[in-house]
């Protein structure tokens, strides 16, 4: 008796007889693209990868994946630098295809699809002269980025990505449709807010917006990285009074080939420190007195930039397909020995590996005003978030970065609160999962997995177990 179909050409004809948009699988020209997410040295294959082209086709996804028993990944922009966004033997459910935004001037609102990255929403916003806070790349998804916390420019004046999502279209585990905002749902909006991708599929998302630009002042000032525990040790005195509206971050990199910076510091380590002022041109320059008074800048390009120019700066650091291998530490705040150590492996850093760089974001403000209560992003209270990026080119060169990036995740570990930022985690396990939350999140987060998803068709991620 003849063989019938196996179980991948069953599920890949009932994804392809039920779907509106494309289904991509091995046999297809353009499988190794749909695959691959932004970290190249993520390898995974899938039996399919569904790309959406509406709700609709989430309810299908799922259903398929439910009824055969497979792992699903849910891709919004696939930056998750673990490779959450591509499986093996599994349906990846990848809404990239998803571009809606409305942008609601009077409510000063946004919604936006889930495959919307953050170049693009913000393009839209700006139009209004609005915008709420994203990430400091542009191709970052806005989906997995808020769903994290999200951290960027705006947030010492408007909080993170999660304190501004007021609502969200879902397809739950069990293919229901539903709405999570203010009135109906409300845990399921308080554990989107921080909670990770483990509720469901987040079809549309809605912002609250806020005034911003479209010229703001900021961009980079560059000094030299021999002066690096110099630097940090005024970065962490200087960031102790600065404006809501300055947000900024310390990076160790090598000297990227730009036309600010001279020609013989190119490819040379150095420190940015990268701002971004929404204020008046007099408080921007009032408020960055200071730091050009550190002095002998090797460049110094701070000034008005667009906001949305000032937000794909980084794009040249982080292309898709480089190979990465993250790890983050919240720290409390820099000082001591934390300054030397930390100065010390970062510089080296980047001298061994020139595409890696250590990054020191400065958070409070708005960041710390916000509560848990309204949103289960949890800790509030550092000062800085550190993220050590190990990034390379061929894939042969992994093993002395991942060394290299654990060893100074190690160094810094007595000079840090424990407590990770979710969004810069690797895939670390369920221990740091469930250190990135305080008790009394992760129990709602718990309680709340078992409501909407007590098998856990979603543990493709930052994974909540069902309480
Ligand atoms: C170059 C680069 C720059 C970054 N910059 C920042 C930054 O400035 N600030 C910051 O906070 N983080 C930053 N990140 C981290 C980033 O926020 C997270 O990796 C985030 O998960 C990326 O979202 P994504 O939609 O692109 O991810 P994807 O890889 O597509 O998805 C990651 C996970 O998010 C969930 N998810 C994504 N979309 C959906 C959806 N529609 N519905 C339900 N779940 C979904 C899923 O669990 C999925 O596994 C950066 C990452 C990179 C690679």
């Amino acid at each position: 008796m003849a063989d019938g179909p196996s179980r991948h050409e069953r599920v890949i004809t009932e994804l392809r007889d039920n779907l509106r948009g494309p289904l991509i699988t091995a046999a297809d020209a353009g499988y190794d693209e749909a695959r691959g997410v932004w970290n190249g040295a993520i390898d995974r294959r899938p039996i399919a990868v569904a790309r959406v082209a509406g709700t609709a086709d989430v309810v299908t996804a799922l259903g398929v994946a439910r009824e055969h028993g497979l792992p699903v990944a849910v891709r919004g922009g696939g930056h998750n630098v673990a490779g959450f966004a591509t499986c093996d033997d599994g349906i990846v459910v990848d809404l990239s295809a998803l571009k809606g935004i409305r942008v609601d001037r009077a409510a000063r609102t946004a919604r936006a699809q889930g495959g919307v990255v953050w170049g693009e929403l913000d393009a839209e916003t700006q139009a209004f002269g609005l915008a709420t806070t994203g990430g400091v790349v542009s191709g970052t998804g806005i989906a997995g980025f808020t769903l994290g916390g999200g951290i960027g420019w705006l947030m010492r004046k408007h909080g993170v990505a999660a304190d501004n999502l007021v609502s969200a279209d879902v397809v739950t585990a069990a293919g229901e449709t539903v709405t999570a905002d203010g009135r109906e749902n409300r845990e399921l909006l308080w554990g989107l807010r921080g909670g990770g991708g483990n509720f469901g599929v987040v079809t549309s998302l809605e912002y609250r917006l806020l005034p911003v630009g479209p010229l703001v002042y900021g961009g980079v000032i560059l000094f030299p990285a021999e002066r690096g525990p110099e630097l940090l040790r005024f970065y962490a005195e200087w960031t102790r009074d600065l404006p809501d509206e300055l947000t900024t971050m310390v990076v160790f990199l090598a000297a990227p080939p730009m036309p600010f910076v001279p020609a013989e510091w190119h490819g040379r380590q150095a420190i940015a420190v990268a701002c971004c002022h929404i204020g008046t041109a007099d408080a921007a320059t009032a408020a960055f007195k200071e730091l050009r008074d550190f002095g002998e800048p090797v460049a110094d390009a701070l000034g008005p930039i667009p906001y949305t120019v000032l937000q794909g700066m980084f794009d040249p650091t982080a292309p898709r397909g480089i190979n990465a291998y993250w790890k983050t530490h919240h720290l409390a705040d820099l000082a001591g020995p934390a300054i030397d150590t930390a100065a010390e492996r970062a510089a080296e850093l980047t001298r061994l590996f020139p595409l890696s760089a250590v990054h020191f974001h400065h958070l409070e403000g708005a960041v710390a005003r916000g509560s848990s209560g309204d949103g289960a992003f949890s800790h509030r209270t550092p000062r800085f978030v550190m993220n050590i990026l190990g990034m390379w080119a061929d894939a042969a060169d992994a093993d002395p970065h991942t060394r290299w990036v654990r060893g100074t995740w190690d160094a810094m570990r007595a000079h840090a609160t424990g407590d990770p930022y979710l969004n810069f985690l690797a895939d670390e396990g369920g221990t740091q999962v469930r250190r990135a939350y305080s008790d009394e999140v992760f129990a709602r987060l718990t309680a709340l997995k078992k409501k909407y998803d007590p098998e856990n068709l979603f543990r493709l991620n930052q994974n909540i177990p069902p309480g």
